[in-house]
């Protein structure tokens, strides 16, 4: 099984390139960060927000789970990952936009589709998981008109999400306020493209 030492011959690479080339910015980085962004994306290898904004490091907080999903502001909540890094990307690292990228052949938005019991055997965290999306789903099923389900559920997703954003108070303040704006994203793995969602249309458009 080399797939391991694979990522450590990649990290010798970057060693020798990237560190090397630009150690001063990473001693900088070491006093601390100051991400201006903060993207929520799938973990799907094929979509890495590194790669696809091409991104430096320092320059965006990255947040990644099953199908870039943001759950509603809940108190009640207990161990909350997704909820936690939410909080301090935007309240303690300050960041003034906060991007929700989904994309193309998502397989949890494809778990959803297929009725959201597509997890492990017994219980399994990955249908509670994409129960979250349990509404967009429904509404996306029901609607006749569509006719291509798993593109409308992952943008109807982001849009979800983006409501649920703006469930977190200190969210709807800072937008309010005009320090922080949403934005929402979809990356259609095969053509390389990025869409961008108008809100005021609610259609996703090329960039
Ligand atoms: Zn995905």
């Amino acid at each position: 099984m080399p797939e391991f030492r694979e990522l450590l011959d990649g990290y010798h690479r970057f060693r020798r390139n990237d560190y090397h080339r630009h150690r001063g910015r990473w001693e900088e980085l070491a006093e601390g960060q100051q991400p201006p962004v903060m993207i929520i994306a799938c973990c799907d290898s094929r979509v890495d927000p590194a790669t696809v904004f091409d991104l430096l490091p320092g320059q965006a907080f990255v947040l990644r789970n099953v199908a870039n999903i943001v759950p509603p502001f809940d108190v009640e909540a207990g161990l909350a990952g997704v909820r936690s890094a939410i909080e301090f990307g935007v309240t303690g690292l300050g960041v003034r936009h906060v991007v929700v990228m989904g994309h193309g052949a998502c397989g949890g938005i494809k778990a959803a589709l297929a009725g959201g019991d597509q997890g492990a055997p017994g219980h399994s965290h990955l249908d509670d998981w994409i129960s979250l999306i349990d509404e967009p789903r429904d509404a996306v099923v029901a609607n006749e008109a569509i006719a291509d389900k798993q593109l409308a559920l992952e943008q109807a997703a982001i849009r979800h999400s983006l409501a649920n954003l703006r469930t977190f108070p200190y969210i709807a303040e800072r937008e309010a306020a005009g320090k922080l704006k949403l934005h929402g994203c979809h990356f259609t793995i095969g053509e390389g493209r990025l869409l961008v969602l108008d809100e005021e249309s609610g259609e996703f458009m090329i960039d």
